[in-house]
């Protein structure tokens, strides 16, 4: 790349690995010799299928995903899932729901409109700042499915643990933090995640669910929104978002050949220490979760005042760092470092920091 990129802390859509899009930029005219772009392709062609194929393959690999589980590849971002999944999964009308942030909040709202749905935790009381404890969750032992948000983006927030549902499904919304550690995914009913954070670009909704869980048709629901539909299509009932699947190959492509979930989840840690050591051993900055929830891929955090707030993210755009102002409800400063930020953007982040620290105490 000739030209200087900055450091993208943003939450999403956010930066992508380097190599990946130097892959894009080198195969963009001529995709491996067909003489055309993969934009252009059809989604029925072989040289189209290969690349499904193999991502599905690869995503299967990295995640080590059961065979008794679907990998449906959606149009349509993590949102449309909030609807979907009540559609599909309410097989007796009730399902639980754990709030830990505006995401799971909002999937709750949209599952209210189509069944008994209890709120089994509720954490705005304290500005979704802590992931419930088990002793802390009214779950129902009747309940068709358990939503959560693993990693709750806005707020820098992370489950750090599978909570004992009674063999009630999981349905784990993944989208900032999939692809980031190892997770069991036998331990879910269905895992689903927007692709424009750690599995590339926006406009692309993974879904990875048990087989049995939509084994039954439904009648009543739009079609593009029946996980048997479109898993029995191979997720071609329709144009899939062809692109960004093949942008998820190329991830995936780089995740592996750095040798996988393991090695992904130790440089995420790192790069998360580097910063939450800082931020345990100075009083000028405070963090916004609980020293136990805390997310390794968005780092919440404020200034003293607003006014520094608005002062630090000023100056670091200054000093090559975008994206880094914290959301509006939580404010502050939040760094948002999946997979794709180097050790280096945040040594960097780190640096400017303590500076920032010494010039404003
Ligand atoms: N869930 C989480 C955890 C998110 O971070 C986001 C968005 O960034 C969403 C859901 C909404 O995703 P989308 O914009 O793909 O609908």
């Amino acid at each position: 790349m000739t030209q200087k990129r900055v450091y993208n802390f943003s939450a999403g859509p956010s930066t992508l690995p380097v190599p990946v899009l130097e892959k894009v930029a080198a195969q963009m005219l001529n995709y491996k010799d067909s003489g055309m772009s993969v934009m252009e392709m059809s989604h029925r062609s072989s040289s189209y299928l290969e690349i499904f194929n193999e991502t599905k393959a690869l995503l299967k690999k990295v995640l080590n995903i059961p065979d008794n589980y679907k990998i449906l590849f959606i149009q349509g971002g993590a949102t449309q899932q909030f609807s979907t999944i009540p559609l599909n999964l309410l097989k007796n009308g009730k399902a639980d729901y754990i709030i830990t942030g505006a995401f799971s909040k909002k999937a709750a709202q949209e599952a209210k409109k189509f069944g008994d749905i209890h709120i089994a935790y509720d954490g705005s009381v304290n500005n979704f700042k802590h992931i419930p404890t088990q002793d802390e969750l009214d779950l129902r032992e009747d309940a068709s499915y358990v939503h959560l948000c693993a990693n709750n983006t806005i707020y820098g927030t992370e489950w750090k643990y599978v909570p004992d549902t009674k063999g009630v499904p999981i349905v784990a919304d993944m989208s900032s933090n999939i692809l980031s550690k190892p997770i069991r995914v036998a331990d879910y009913g269905m895992i689903y995640a927007g692709a424009q954070k750690n599995m590339g670009i926006a406009g692309l909704g993974v879904v990875i669910v048990r087989e049995d869980l939509i084994q039954d048709h439904k009648e009543n629901i739009p079609v593009l929104m029946e996980y048997n539909t479109i898993a029995d299509n191979d997720s071609m009932y329709n144009t899939p978002p062809t692109f960004s699947i093949y942008v998820l190959g190329l991830v995936l492509e780089w995740i592996d050949s750095l040798g996988g979930l393991e090695v992904m989840q130790k440089k995420n840690q790192e790069k998360a220490q580097l910063l939450y050591d800082y931020l345990d051993q100075t009083d000028f900055y405070q963090t916004h979760s609980d020293a136990d929830n805390r997310s390794i891929m968005n780092v919440t955090f404020t200034c003293p005042n607003k006014d520094l707030d608005a002062k630090f993210v000023k100056e670091s755009i200054a000093a090559g760092m975008s994206n880094l102002k914290g959301h509006r409800s939580v404010g502050g400063i939040r760094a948002s470092i999946y997979n794709a930020m180097s050790l280096e953007g945040v040594e960097t982040l780190l640096a400017f920091m303590k500076k920032f620290e010494e010039e404003n105490k």
